[in-house]
C-alpha cells in the first residue's frame, strides 16, 4: 500500500457498502487519516468535533475493526483526535477521496447488447445537448450502471466544452435541498441554482415521486429548462409507468423525450467488464479467473466490481497471487446474502442505530429510557417488519421482550409519520435499501 490515504480509500470502500449513505456522508466521509502505525497497531484519525468522536467509539468501532482486519489482516486500535487537539498536521492533499478511485466516463464503460442502447443514446446526448434527445430518461436495476452512464454524461460535455453549467442532483438530494430552502426561506436561491442549468442531471429520479411540493418544483424546473432548450436526463430505477405516485405531469413529461433501459449483462458482457475492472485497479487477474467470476456473479456489476476490488486489497496486503481459492472466497463474501431472519435483525439494529448514532444496545434493549431512544427503536422495528417475515412476538423478543402490542403500536406511529415526513422517509427507504443489497 503505498500510502495510509490508499489504505483509507479501501477501508471507506468497505465501509460504504455496509452502512447507509446517509451513515457514511455524515460519519465516515468526515473522518481524515493521518497516520497509520504498523509497529504499535494504531490508525490515527481526526474528525470534526468530539461529539464525532464520541459517536464514532460508541457505534464504529467495530465496524472500522472488521475492514482493517479484512484489508490488513489485523486489526488496530484507533486513536481519534479532533482539530484542536490533533499533535500532527494533516495532509489534506492526501485525504482519499473513494470516489475518485475511478471515473465514470464512456470510455470506462464496456458495451454489450444489454446496454448498448442506453450507451448510444447517453453518448448522442453528450455530443449534442437538447438536440438529440430531450429528456432522455435512462432505467434500469441496481448495480446496472445507470449512475456510470450519467456522470459519463456529464463528463463528456464537460470535455467538449469546460463553461456549460452541468447541475447533477439525485431525487432525494432535491428534495432536501428544496425542504432546507424553504426552511431557510432561500427557495430563490435554490430556484437560481436548478433553473440557470444548462445541462440538468438527475439521479434517481423515482425519490421525488409522491412528494407534492417537490414534484411541483421539478415540475416547473423541468419546463423552465425545457423551453430554454437546455438538456435534462432522467435516471430511475423504473420506467415512468411504474412509478405509480408520480403526478400525471411529471410523467408525460418524462415520457416525452427518449427511454432507455439498462439490463444484466450477458456473460461476454460481464467478463470484459471484470477485466476493465482489473486493469483500472490494477489487479493482474487471470483469463480463467475474470470467467470464473462472470459465472458466478450475474445480474448486478456492483457486484462484480465489488469482487475486484476485494482482490485488490488482498493483493495490495500481502502481494499474494491470485488463486482461485482467493477469488472464491471474494465472491462467496459478495453473495453471501442469504440471511436467517435473525442475522437480518441484527444488521437493521446495527444500520439504524450508526445512522441515528445511538448504540445497538439502546435500541434493542426496552430497558433504555433515554430521550432520543425512542424514534430510532420505532424506526428499526417498522423495518424489521417490512423486511423479515418475523412474527410480532418474535420481533418483541427482538427489541428487549416487548409486548407484542407495542410493536403494533410502534409500527403504526412510523406509518402514519412517514406520510408527512419525507426525510424520515428517505432514511427509511436508504437503510432498507442498503440492508437488501449486503
Ligand atoms: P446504478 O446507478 O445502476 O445502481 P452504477 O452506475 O453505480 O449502478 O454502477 C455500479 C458499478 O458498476 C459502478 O462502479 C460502475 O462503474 C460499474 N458498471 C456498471 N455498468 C458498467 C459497465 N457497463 N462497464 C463498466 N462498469 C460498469
Ligand atoms: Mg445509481
Amino acid at each position: 500500500m503505498e500510502s495510509f490515504s490508499d489504505a483509507w480509500g479501501v477501508i471507506c470502500e468497505y465501509c460504504k457498502t455496509r452502512i447507509t449513505d446517509v451513515a457514511y456522508k455524515m460519519w465516515i466521509s468526515r473522518i481524515e487519516p493521518i497516520d497509520l502505525d504498523f509497529e504499535n497497531s494504531t490508525i490515527k484519525l481526526m474528525v470534526p468535533t468530539e461529539f464525532h468522536k464520541e459517536t464514532l467509539e460508541r457505534c464504529y468501532t467495530s465496524l472500522i475493526n472488521d475492514a482493517c482486519r479484512e484489508i490488513f489482516g489485523t486489526a488496530f486500535e484507533l486513536s481519534l483526535t479532533t482539530p484542536d487537539k490533533k499533535e500532527t498536521s494533516p495532509n489534506i492533499e492526501n485525504a482519499a477521496d473513494p470516489s475518485s478511485i475511478y471515473d465514470y466516463t464512456f470510455a470506462n464503460f464496456i458495451v454489450g447488447p444489454s446496454n448498448k442502447f442506453a450507451h448510444a443514446a447517453a453518448q448522442a446526448v453528450a455530443a449534442n445537448p437538447a438536440g438529440a434527445y430531450n429528456p432522455l430518461l435512462i432505467y434500469g436495476s441496481s448495480g446496472l450502471g445507470k449512475t456510470h452512464l450519467l456522470y459519463a454524461i456529464g463528463n463528456e460535455i464537460k470535455r467538449n466544452n469546460p463553461n456549460v453549467d452541468i447541475v447533477y442532483a439525485k431525487g432525494d438530494e432535491f428534495t432536501n435541498e428544496l425542504i432546507k430552502a424553504i426552511g431557510n426561506v432561500t427557495t430563490a436561491e435554490f430556484k437560481q441554482k436548478y433553473r440557470q442549468a444548462d445541462v440538468l442531471l438527475v439521479d434517481d429520479v423515482q425519490f421525488i415521486a409522491g412528494r407534492n411540493q417537490t414534484q411541483e418544483e421539478f415540475f416547473h424546473t423541468f419546463n423552465a429548462l425545457y423551453e430554454d432548450h437546455k438538456q435534462i436526463v432522467l435516471i430511475s430505477d423504473r420506467p415512468p409507468k411504474d412509478m405509480k405516485i408520480l403526478d400525471d405531469r411529471l410523467r408525460s413529461r418524462f415520457e416525452s423525450g427518449l427511454i432507455a433501459d439498462l439490463q444484466a449483462p450477458d456473460i461476454e458482457t460481464r467478463i470484459a467488464i471484470i477485466k476493465k475492472k482489473a486493469d483500472i485497479l490494477q489487479v493482474p487477474l487471470s483469463d480463467d479467473l475474470a470467467d470464473f467470476i462472470a459465472q458466478r456473479i450475474k445480474s448486478n456489476v456492483r457486484q462484480l466490481e465489488g469482487v475486484v476490488k476485494k482482490l485488490k486489497a488482498r493483493y495490495l496486503l500481502n502481494n499474494e497471487r491470485i488463486t482461485q481459492a482467493i477469488v472464491s472466497e471474494a465472491i462467496s463474501d459478495i453473495l453471501n446474502n442469504d440471511a436467517t431472519p435473525e442475522q437480518t435483525l441484527e444488521k437493521i439494529i446495527d444500520e439504524v442505530a450508526r445512522t441515528y448514532g445511538v448504540s445497538a444496545e439502546d435500541i434493542s434493549s426496552h430497558k433504555t429510557k433515554k430521550a432520543n431512544i425512542s424514534l430510532p427503536r420505532y424506526v428499526a422495528i417498522y423495518i424489521t417488519r417490512e423486511l423479515t417475515g418475523m412474527k410480532m412476538v418474535e420481533i418483541g423478543k427482538g427489541f428487549g421482550n416487548m409486548h407484542h402490542s407495542t410493536i403494533v403500536y410502534a409500527t403504526q406511529q412510523i406509518e402514519k409519520k412517514i406520510q408527512t415526513d419525507s426525510n424520515l422517509k428517505e432514511t427509511i427507504e436508504d437503510i432498507m435499501r442498503n440492508i437488501r443489497d449486503n
